[in-house]
């Protein structure tokens, strides 16, 4: 898919209703977006998908819904407040701001582009030793190095690069005196680590089991690009999986693999998909993969898969003084009980909006269909039938001599079980396509034969046939396509 095809997505996200900027009328606001009508259903959907697979078919696995505010120790524990950032560099001309490795990867993607392989590989190699060892100086000279200019200025007139913390902080309290400052949490894992001895108590839980929660993040990212891709407000879906000291890389070998095929269920073409292991490793982890997505824009990580260590759960026990630990009673193979330990943890993250861009983008088609003089383009969705927004139409073929009053009837019987579309304006035809471009995957017309056997023509959206069938059979064909058995059976 070129980035073309790319901008239409976003266009047609817009257009019918999946994702609108922020506070449009004000022009937007950078990098931070609002899901229309029809998005909200889709996300709505994804994110079952998601609570399903880990929650509902897992016996271990209990989700919670953890505040966003938090006691601003939880983030000295975690990290956060010491190390989570990003290089930034300054172009002195435009004032723009960049991320250095950013504007590193651009130049390495532009020499392979030429068939510099050589040098792209020299450079990779470069930034990846920089990073790891946190090297602004060297980074800087890299960028003067590789004569890297300002996009917007054209100028390599560059400031030092410098650390920049991307979490955003407010203060609680109404007294400026009394204010304490407080963080809007950059991941959803630190509220699911607090809650460990609550939830282990509580539920009674053994060892493995995990702990799961979907909810709001907010990262000051320095730039933000290609849509909702890298947001400033955005989702995670994250599930912490507490395991025995020693037995952390059997599990996050299988979570890898569950993960991956939750992702290739959905259909999408199995071949978007690849993993990408870290060699940089964040400070609390022993082993990190990414599941990376074919967007328009490249292959770019989807979810990241995390062996955490116990580092978590140890620097809350530091910072707390409370015990973080877990009685094992179970008997080892010398018969003695495990005993008291901090588990260790494989994370599973994936962002809830990268995920909706990949089926979004995915399952955009551009159709030519048509005989002839009478060539046309239609815009489909071939969405998963149970994540589409509506999964079926009714119109009436006309708005008089009973047929809507049908149509009402049938929306009356299966809209408890169905998200339902009722529509009478314009030809048959131009409605069809309007659902097409939502990815409802049915649509059901009533017409005057209707009114005399009982019957209506049912049209699916990927094949465009069209049938007669009784409308006692509705039921049964919805049946059969949208349901959750086909994603997680
Ligand atoms: P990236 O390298 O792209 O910045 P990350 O490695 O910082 O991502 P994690 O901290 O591992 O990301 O977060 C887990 C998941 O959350 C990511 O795989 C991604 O799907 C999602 N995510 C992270 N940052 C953003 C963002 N700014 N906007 C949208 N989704 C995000």
């Amino acid at each position: 898919m070129s980035d073309e095809i790319f901008k239409h997505v976003v266009s047609h996200a817009k257009e019918y209703g999946f994702v609108f900027p922020s506070s449009e009328i004000y022009d937007g606001l950078g990098a931070v977006y609002d899901y229309g009508q029809n998005g909200v259903e889709l996300k709505n959907n994804l994110r079952q998908y998601w609570w399903k697979a880990m929650v509902q078919m897992h016996e271990n696995i209990v989700g919670i819904d953890a505040a966003i505010f938090m006691h601003p120790k939880t983030w000295k524990a975690s990290g956060h407040i010491d190390g989570f950032s990003d290089p930034m560099i300054d172009n002195k001309d435009s004032k723009k701001r960049y991320r250095a490795d950013n504007l590193l990867e651009d130049k390495i993607a532009r020499y392979e582009k030429d068939g510099k392989t050589n040098k792209a590989q020299e450079l990779q190699n470069e930034l990846d030793a920089a990073l790891l060892e946190n090297d602004l100086a060297k980074l800087k000279s890299l960028i003067e190095q590789h004569e890297i200019a300002c996009p917007i200025s054209g100028t390599r007139n560059w400031t030092d690069v410098r650390q920049f913390n991307l979490m955003f902080s407010t203060e609680m309290g109404a007294m400026a005196e009394d204010a304490d400052k407080i963080y809007l949490r950059p991941e959803t894992a630190q509220g699911i680590f607090v809650n460990f001895l609550n939830v282990q108590k509580t539920g009674r839980m053994k060892i493995p089991f995990g702990i799961a929660q979907t909810g709001k993040a907010f990262r000051n990212e320095i730039i933000a690009r290609q849509f909702i891709m890298r947001m400033r407000e955005f989702e995670q879906m994250e599930m912490q999986f507490f395991v025995r000291p020693g037995t952390q890389q059997q599990w996050y070998e299988y979570w890898k693999e569950n993960r991956l095929n939750w992702h290739k269920k959905l259909g999408l073409g199995e071949s978007n998909y690849r993993y990408h292991d870290h060699v940089k490793l964040a400070h609390y982890a022993d082993a990190a993969v990414d599941i990376e997505f074919n967007f328009p824009f490249g292959f770019k990580e989807l979810e990241g898969i995390h062996s955490r260590t116990d580092f978590d759960l140890r620097s809350h026990q530091e910072l707390s003084g409370k015990k973080m630990q877990y009685f094992d009673a179970e008997l080892d193979e010398n018969g003695k009980a495990y005993g008291n330990y901090i588990p260790y943890v494989i994370e599973t993250s994936v962002g809830l909006d990268r995920l909706f861009l990949s089926v979004l983008c995915a399952s955009y088609k551009e159709e030519e269909v048509g005989e002839d003089d009478k060539k046309d383009t239609r815009v489909v969705l071939t969405l998963p039938p149970v994540l589409a927004p509506y999964k079926v139409a009714i119109f009436p073929l006309t708005k008089k001599d009973g047929l809507p009053e049908i149509a009402r009837k049938i929306i009356d019987d299966l809209k408890l079980d169905y998200n339902c579309f009722y529509e009478e304006k314009d030809a048959i035809g131009k409605r069809y396509r309007r659902q097409d471009a939502l990815g409802t995957p049915f649509c059901i017309t009533v017409d005057h034969e209707s009114l005399e056997n009982q019957t209506v023509t049912i049209r699916y959206r990927d094949t465009m046939l069209q049938e007669r069938i009784p409308i006692t059979r509705i039921r049964e064909i919805l049946a059969a396509e949208i349901n959750w058995h086909k994603l997680l059976a």
